[in-house]
């Protein structure tokens, strides 16, 4: 097969995408004519968040790349998150905000400054023709992928948002406000000397129990204007919207198709609380154009670039997915817990660990440990003392292991480990000291304690309704993690089942687990305990009469205690 010719290309969409691509490839390729086509409407949205990092390394290629007026941005290293009366500063990573019409206005401008570049106003719904390369830059909803087969999937969120702006300089901010039926939530941030991006998220019952959801625009804007008066100084809002909508995530199976393909959003959208779509978009198109100067034939620097970025897209859009459930569970929520809430919400990225959180912002994460511990500590929340049942627990990571095929779980009672016996009826006498009931159990818990028991747990499958598991008086409630890369959706259904059941939950882990990932969990009030335990391993060795022999063996294993 002859390669095709590169010599002249049509990029659709001239956002972040398709600028930077017509900058990066005239850069490399100055024998390529580029057609870039932009329907040149308004840019929707206000401002857009970006690290430092990350310009600093567009900027050793492309100088001028952020070089907007210093009005149109605005930098910080730390974020105050106001969670009803508490006001809390945590330390963040070198972020600034840019006003996102200048920026895109200012890309544009850059990329068409080589004279092999032509610039066309126009609204293109079907491919142009006439070109050896279509680059489909045109955003999220695009138009020109939805006409080839990209196998792709578009999901939309539960909360829905409002993007706007207001006249005023905000510190960078999270809102999280409880108004009785949910929480609203505000991601808020300077994109300017003298305006600020205001983005408003919530549940759409809540929105519809406050009468926000389907009012005009004008009066939705007012109200909420009244609402974070105090967070707005009184400054007004204005929608740059056209109303509220859930956030689609857009996932593709196929990056390219013939001679077209797909860049940016238009390959892959990423929830807008990671503030990383732009970045993505901006590496795509350096990737594609870096992969075009490099191959002989269009087709295999094509398939090299979905071999590149397709996994780095499905990395990040596995971090966002994490970042809009904590948010989500977060909007239905009725209560907040003040720093450590904070913490929860810093922590839901998983580069956010206790240690790395701690070593950036000790004082944040000291006012954390206080709301956890009930009192300062220098403790870390491994080490804090923990009531299951009668047991005092003095850490919260339980042991496990394996006594002749029987799983055994051993809890840190202050007075010396307590094995605890996995089983589905009332174990033969003695009763042990501790007992998790499996699922199909039916052993009463109220009986297992009147026999002596100090803590009886269920372990839970996921499947079975939560709600009524005090009252059924079990003590705590173990629950196995689930499948998925992040924390937030390894610990969806601990979080879930902490929140209903109110008891605390030990979460068993089939995976080895740092200590400083449990501490994060703890501190984030995603789960109580941590055992690294296979709860299917748990469930099997629960057959009827098991419960003694794992406690005979546990003994054997522990040794007699002082
Ligand atoms: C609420 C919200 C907040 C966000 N905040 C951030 C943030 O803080 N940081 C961050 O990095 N990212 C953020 N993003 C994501 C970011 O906006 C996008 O990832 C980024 O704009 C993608 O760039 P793009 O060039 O691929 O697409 P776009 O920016 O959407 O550009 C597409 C271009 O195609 C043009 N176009 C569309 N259709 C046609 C057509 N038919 N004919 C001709 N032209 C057309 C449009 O006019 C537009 O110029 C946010 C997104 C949302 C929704």
């Amino acid at each position: 097969m002859t390669p095709r010719p590169l010599n002249r290309v049509a990029v659709v969409g001239a956002g972040a995408a398709g600028a930077f691509f017509a900058l990066e490839l005239s850069r490399l390729r100055p024998g390529t004519a580029i057609d870039l086509y932009d329907r040149d409407e308004r840019s929707p949205g206000a401002g857009i968040v970006m690290s430092w990092e990350f310009a600093e390394r567009v900027r050793a290629v492309h100088p001028r790349a952020f070089a907007l007026p210093p009005e149109a941005m605005a930098t910080w290293d730390r974020t105050l998150t106001l969670v009803g009366e508490d006001r809390v500063w945590s330390g963040a990573y070198g972020m600034f905000g840019l006003t996102r019409r200048v920026f895109r206005d200012h890309v544009r401008a850059l990329a068409c400054e080589p004279p092999t570049v032509t610039f066309h106003a126009r609204d293109v719904t079907a491919d142009p023709g006439g070109h050896d390369l279509l680059v489909v830059a045109d955003g999220a909803n695009s138009r020109l992928r939805a006409a080839r087969d990209h196998g792709t999937v578009t999901t939309h969120g539960r909360t829905v948002f409002l993007w706007m702006s207001t006249p005023a300089l905000l510190e960078p901010t999270f809102v999280l406000k409880c108004v009785g039926a949910g929480v609203l939530i505000v991601h808020a941030y300077p994109h300017g000397a003298a305006e600020s991006t205001f983005i408003v998220e919530a549940d759409p019952d809540t929105l519809r129990s406050r009468g926000l959801l389907d009012r005009p625009l004008h009066e939705v804007e007012t109200i909420l204007a009244g609402v974070f008066r105090d967070e707005l100084d009184g400054a007004p809002l204005t929608a740059r919207t056209s109303g509220w909508r859930p956030f689609s995530t857009v996932v593709n199976e196929r990056w390219h198709h013939g001679r077209a393909v797909l860049v940016g959003d238009a390959a892959h959208t990423v929830h807008f609380s990671i503030g990383s779509g732009t970045a993505l978009a901006i590496d795509d198109a350096f990737c594609l154009a870096r992969s075009l100067a490099a191959c002989d034939s269009a087709d295999d620097a094509l398939a090299e670039y979905a071999r590149a970025r397709a996994p780095v897209a499905a990395e990040a859009q596995a971090e966002a997915r994490d970042s809009q459930r904590w948010f989500e569970t977060l909007s239905r929520r009725d209560r907040l817990c003040g720093a450590q809430t904070v913490f929860a919400l810093r922590s839901r990225r998983d580069a956010n660990t206790f240690a790395r959180l701690g070593a950036r912002d000790p004082e944040f994460v000291a006012r954390a440990m206080e709301t956890y511990a009930g009192r300062p500590t220098r403790a870390e929340p491994v080490d804090v003392p923990l009531t299951v049942g009668d047991l005092r627990l003095r850490t919260r990571m339980v042991g496990a292991g394996l006594e002749r095929d029987a799983p055994v779980l051993l809890f840190p009672a202050a007075t010396g480990d307590r094995p605890c016996a996995v089983t589905r009826d009332v174990p033969a006498s003695p009763v042990p000291p501790c007992v998790l009931v499996t699922p199909d159990g039916t052993a009463d818990p109220r009986a297992l304690r009147a026999a002596g028991a100090s803590a009886v747990g269920l372990l839970m499958s996921g499947d079975e309704p939560v709600a009524d598991t005090p009252a059924r008086g079990f003590d705590f409630v173990a629950v196995p993690a689930e499948t998925g890369t992040g924390r937030i959706a390894r610990t969806g259904l601990a979080d879930r089942v902490r929140h209903e059941s109110d008891l605390p939950v030990l979460l068993l882990s089939a995976e080895r687990m740092s200590r400083d990932e449990v501490n994060t969990l703890l501190l984030a009030g995603r789960v109580d305990m941590v055992a690294c335990v296979d709860a299917r391993d748990l469930a099997r060795g629960a057959a009827p009469g098991d419960g003694s022999r794992i406690l005979e063996d546990a003994a054997v294993r522990i040794g007699p205690e002082e």
